[in-house]
């Protein structure tokens, strides 16, 4: 962890996406990097296990990063590890029809993992204090009362005993260029491309700068933001992999103990 732990938002540090190398990798080698994720995934599956024994507390994992940093590709190779019983995954797109009768963390709240459950979100709340802010969506007042608004919503989930981990997926105008380029030359992706990413890509700098005072104003002791770098597919899921290990380890967690004798039960 040590090796990453600069990539944790202390609360109140100051935050400058532009200053973080998207191609950090730690000094890890490719293979030996995707070798330890694997045993560490598997390790993920172990502790999801005592989780859902448990029965006590939950996990939310929330994902954010501009269009095609790999949140999808996370779910899909980090996530593999979980049962898919005790794990949630919830994609939150535009807010329509009931949504916008209300206010912005009401599905959010809603979505949040059961005690025993991990929930995973690809996309999430910061959306409205991210594209809300860029397109001006709702008056920027309201905007800046969010921000307090998320650290005590994310205090209540922590409270009651749901722990938060948030990963932002940082990658660098050239290889979001690249990956777009790739959705439109390989037939398997182009249903991955939408016009819109175009129009977002152009609004890069707005992005920015409302990532960097989501990430500056949003990370606090019990819930932190993570700069993952993540031009390196293979970087990206060896950090995730491991602080989410980290993460459930630090709970120290207990197999419930048996209400009976287990030794004084006989199975006919
Ligand atoms: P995708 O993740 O590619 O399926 O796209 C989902 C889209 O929904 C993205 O363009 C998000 O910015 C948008 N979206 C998600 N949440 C909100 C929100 N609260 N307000 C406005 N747009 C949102
Ligand atoms: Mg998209």
């Amino acid at each position: 962890m040590k090796r990453i732990s600069h990539l944790r938002v202390r609360p109140g540090e100051k935050v400058d996406l532009e200053s973080i190398d998207p191609d950090f990798c730690a000094d890890l080698e490719k293979d030996a990097a995707r070798a330890e994720t694997i045993v560490d995934i598997e390790a993920l599956g172990h502790l999801q296990q005592l989780l859902y024994a448990e029965d006590r507390r939950a996990m939310l994992v929330v994902l954010q990063g501009i269009d095609t940093a790999g949140k999808d590709g996370v779910i899909r190779k980090v996530m593999t590890g979980f049962n898919p019983q005790g794990c949630v995954v919830t994609p939150f797109k535009k807010p329509a029809g009931e949504e916008l009768q209300h206010d912005f963390l009401w599905r959010v709240h809603a979505a949040c993992p059961r005690r025993g459950e991990i929930g995973v979100f690809n996309r999430s709340h910061y959306e409205d204090v991210l594209v809300v802010r860029v397109h001006d969506l709702v008056p920027r007042k309201r905007i800046e009362h969010r921000y307090e608004t998320i650290n005590h919503f994310e205090r209540h989930l922590v409270d009651e005993g749901t722990h938060v981990v948030k990963f932002f997926l940082w990658i660098s105008r050239d290889e979001q260029k690249r990956r777009l380029q790739e959705r439109l030359a390989d037939p398997e992706k182009n249903w991955k491309f939408s016009e819109a990413d175009l129009q977002e890509r152009g609004r890069w700098k707005e992005y920015i700068e409302a990532f960097n005072v989501a990430l500056e104003r949003c990370s606090t002791d019990h819930a932190p933001w993570w700069i993952v770098p993540a031009n390196r597919k293979w970087f990206r899921d060896w950090m995730i992999a491991r602080v989410l290990r980290n993460t459930l380890e630090g709970f120290d967690m207990q197999w419930p103990k048996p209400t009976f004798d287990p030794t004084q039960v006989k199975v006919d």
